[in-house]
């Protein structure tokens, strides 16, 4: 049996990013860059107004205050025509180039147009805190065509997005994601739309595992189920092996007479990496790697979905991280004050569900009492793990514990 930390250490080890492939942006969110972005374009492109109101010489305004000739009305997306002279200005949307001649901006707000018959007419201003440069955002201020503005590795949000656009990528390199395929295995299992006859219940980790790949950025591909059969799961494995970077089985992996994961996963060539971690819940997990090319990692999660997710939280995710270009850190736990007493036995660090709240002066932890590993409706009131190391011990209400959050 190995610690946790030992067991993410192997999994590092064999988990090689992918390839990196050619993307369209709109289909890029949350996906890891996989080249360096250079901008095509200055920004702004020109010396731009920020309000609506009035292009000014400052000379002309001493204390911020007098009355202007109006000599245009430039709107964004047009180009000034006219110079602003001594004793003139000229009206400007926002967003629109500054015309020459003009030092500051004086917002409507604090203008007063005199109606004149002909002509744009004139215009009174009275901006007592008038400065310099006021409500305008020079050229290129936020990047000067060629600054690299984006590095690989880099996760794609909304905002990186938005600038790729503005630097004219209608697509991106990124890391290629995991395919991951999902295998439950057990005789007591039946497909969700049956009733459970005596002794059955239905296959609920397939969706979870598949919606936890999704979350975790792979591309989730359903096998199925296979009954404990040797036959019937090698038949499985192996089409999860030819189809999926990554193979997940639930099920099979403990000391039951009928748990063949680990024989069978063998005999198909999955070299075992390890087999049983330190943990609580999850104590059989189950990795191994199909030496390529192309090489293959598979994980034997144990059965309970509670021990599924947690498995999947711990490990699994590591995996699809690194192999998507992240650069994944440590569990990443967050202190957090607990509000319910826990008392921990044994001598396996416990991942006990909880449900973590932000507060003012930081994170509270209350620990779930769940019926065990099979309760994934008492899993479902959580949001997050609390990490208590093993040991003989009571925490107190109080005291501050390790969490990282479920999704
Ligand atoms: P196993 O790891 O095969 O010993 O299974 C442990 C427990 O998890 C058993 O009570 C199984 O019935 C349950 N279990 C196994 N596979 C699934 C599944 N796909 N969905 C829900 N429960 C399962
Ligand atoms: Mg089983």
């Amino acid at each position: 049996m190995i610690e946790v930390e030992t067991a993410r250490e192997r999994i590092r080890q064999f988990a090689n990013e992918l390839p990196a492939e050619d993307c369209p942006c709109f289909e890029a969110l949350g996906r890891v860059l996989a080249e360096a972005i250079a901008s095509d374009v200055d920004s702004p492109p020109h010396d731009k107004s920020i309000v609506d109101g009035y292009a000014v010489r400052t000379a002309d305004l001493p204390g911020g205050e007098g009355e202007l000739e109006i000599v245009e009305e430039i709107v964004a997306g047009s180009v000034p025509q006219r110079r602003v002279e001594s004793g003139q200005a000229s009206r400007i949307m926002t967003g629109a180039p500054l015309p020459d001649g003009a030092d500051a901006v004086v917002m409507i707000e604090r203008t007063q147009p005199r109606a004149v018959v002909g002509g744009l007419g004139r215009v009174q201003l009275r901006d007592v805190r008038l400065a310099l440069g006021q409500n305008i955002v020079r050229r290129a201020a936020n990047m000067r065509r060629g600054d690299v503005i984006l590095s690989p590795r880099q996760t794609l949000r909304p905002v990186e997005l938005g600038l790729l656009a503005e630097v004219g990528r209608e697509r991106v390199r990124v890391f290629a994601r995991p395919r991951v395929a999902v295998l439950s295995t057990g005789d007591e299992l039946v497909p969700v739309a049956s009733v459970p006859g005596p002794g059955q219940i239905r296959n609920s980790n397939e969706p979870m595992l598949l919606a936890c790949v999704a979350q975790a950025g792979g591309v989730p591909v359903g096998l199925g189920t296979a009954r404990d059969d040797r036959e019937e799961l090698r038949r499985a494995i192996d089409r999860g092996l030819e189809s999926a970077d990554v193979l997940v089985l639930s099920g099979g992996v403990s000391a039951g007479v009928l748990d063949l994961v680990p024989g069978v996963l063998q005999d198909a060539g999955v070299e075992q990496v390890f087999h049983k971690v330190r943990v609580k819940p999850g104590k059989p997990v189950w990795f191994g790697v199909r030496h390529g090319p192309p090489a293959r990692l598979v994980f034997g999660l144990p059965g309970n979905p509670v021990s599924s997710l947690v498995c999947f939280r711990l490990f699994v995710e590591l995996a699809l991280a690194l192999m998507s270009g992240r650069r994944a850190t440590g569990l990443d736990l967050l202190p957090a004050r607990l509000l319910a007493p826990f008392v921990q036995h044994g001598e396996r660090p416990a991942y006990q569900p909880a449900l973590v709240c932000r507060e003012p002066n930081g994170l509270t932890a209350t620990p779930l009492r769940t019926h065990g590993s099979s309760d994934q409706r008492g899993l479902s009131g959580a949001n997050a793990l609390a990490y208590f190391p093993a040991g003989e011990r009571r925490f107190e209400a109080g005291e501050t514990i390790g969490i990282c959050f479920l999704d």
